[in-house]
């Protein structure tokens, strides 16, 4: 029977977290006694860098619930540095991630185990619909990935980081060194036999979301600047056309030059200037962000930090050394 460890991020989730672990104890419970799972099994939550009551609660937890372990990081490090935290140090046969919020339903993961039980070794959740997200939400995410897709990254559509993993594919992934690491984009990158399984996105159980639109537009262009150097490929034929455009006007000026005799009109020019010195800053902030892409990745920060691991066998706090890893993306 293989051990399980499903990893749950928290940040400042202490309205949803009595809820969450009274469903995630309930099931892994039923999974150990269905033999699907092994008794060694835990959940473990990653607080990162909560400044609510998140750390008080899982302290409690983990003195009364068996199966529940908790990580504290440093500080804040963002969704996708508390779940590398929860995975690359801890030992398992499978991994699963999942949002402490429950948007995702767990009831996949028997699902799951039973797809990579089947040979799978990455099991995708996948959101049927979103018709519980807003708007904004779904309009903004479906514009996400289809741009994702135009731009040549391979990732799943509708598939955020719900997901089953083996030991193998978390083997793999850690040799995977770059700072700003985009889970979504970097798994499929890990290959391997995947399946995908499909459930419907309800809403948060508690609490307000984690990501602002602020966070949401980083995390996006985050992604989109980690896998695809089209942005760039587009400033050099944006500067090629605008060459063009300038000597087809060059053109026309001399063309003009004996009706009118010296060129008039000091409007067009102004406009030129403006509109061509806009395009110039579009293009040198697009290279800029790449270059800081590239300062980021060279500092190899941590991807995070670990504070200190609480485990019902040890329920006295095990102070953790510095550990790998992540910085938030461009910080
Ligand atoms: N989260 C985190 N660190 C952060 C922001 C979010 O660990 O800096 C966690 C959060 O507690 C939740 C998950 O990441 O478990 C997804 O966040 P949220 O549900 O707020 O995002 P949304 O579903 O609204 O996109
Ligand atoms: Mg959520």
């Amino acid at each position: 029977m293989p051990k399980l460890l499903i990893v749950i991020p928290c940040y400042n989730e202490e309205e949803v977290l009595p809820a969450t672990i009274e469903k995630m104890t309930a099931l892994l419970d039923r999974l150990i006694r269905q033999k699907n799972a092994a008794p060694t099994s835990r959940l473990l939550f990653v607080d990162d860098g909560s400044v609510d009551k998140t750390w008080e609660i899982l302290q409690q937890t983990v003195n009364e619930n068996p199966l529940c372990e908790a990580l504290r990081l440093s500080r804040n490090f963002g969704h996708q540095g508390a779940i590398l935290a929860g995975m690359y140090d801890n030992e398992a046969d499978i991994y699963v991630t999942i949002d402490a919020d429950l948007q995702d339903d767990p009831e996949c993961i028997a699902e799951m185990l039973e797809k990579v039980n089947h040979g799978a070794e990455v099991v995708y959740g996948v959101r049927r619909e979103r018709s519980s997200d807003t708007f904004f939400k779904r309009v903004s995410a479906q514009a996400f990935y289809r741009l994702m897709h135009l731009l040549g990254v391979n990732i799943i559509y509708n598939h955020a980081d719900f997901r089953m993993m083996t030991r193998r594919v978390v083997e793999e992934l850690k040799k995977f060194p770059e700072r700003n690491l985009f889970l979504r984009a970097v798994v499929p990158l890990v290959g391997f036999k995947s399946e995908c399984v499909y459930y419907n996105r309800t809403p948060r159980l508690a609490g307000t979301t984690k990501y602002p639109l602020r966070k949401m537009l980083a995390f996006a262009w985050n992604g989109i600047s980690s896998f695809s150097i089209v942005p760039l490929r587009l400033v050099t034929f944006a500067g090629f056309l605008i060459s063009l455009l300038g000597a087809c006007f060059v053109l026309k000026i001399f063309l003009n030059y004996n009706e009118h005799g010296a060129v008039s009109g000091w409007a067009s020019t102004v406009t030129l200037i403006t509109l061509f010195s806009g395009v110039q800053m579009i293009s040198i902030g697009i290279i800029g962000e790449y270059i800081a892409k590239i300062f980021v990745e060279v500092k190899r920060r941590p991807f995070y930090i670990v504070d200190k691991k609480i485990s019902p066998s040890a329920p006295q706090n095990k102070k953790q050394t510095t550990k790998k890893a992540r910085t938030k993306s461009g910080s």
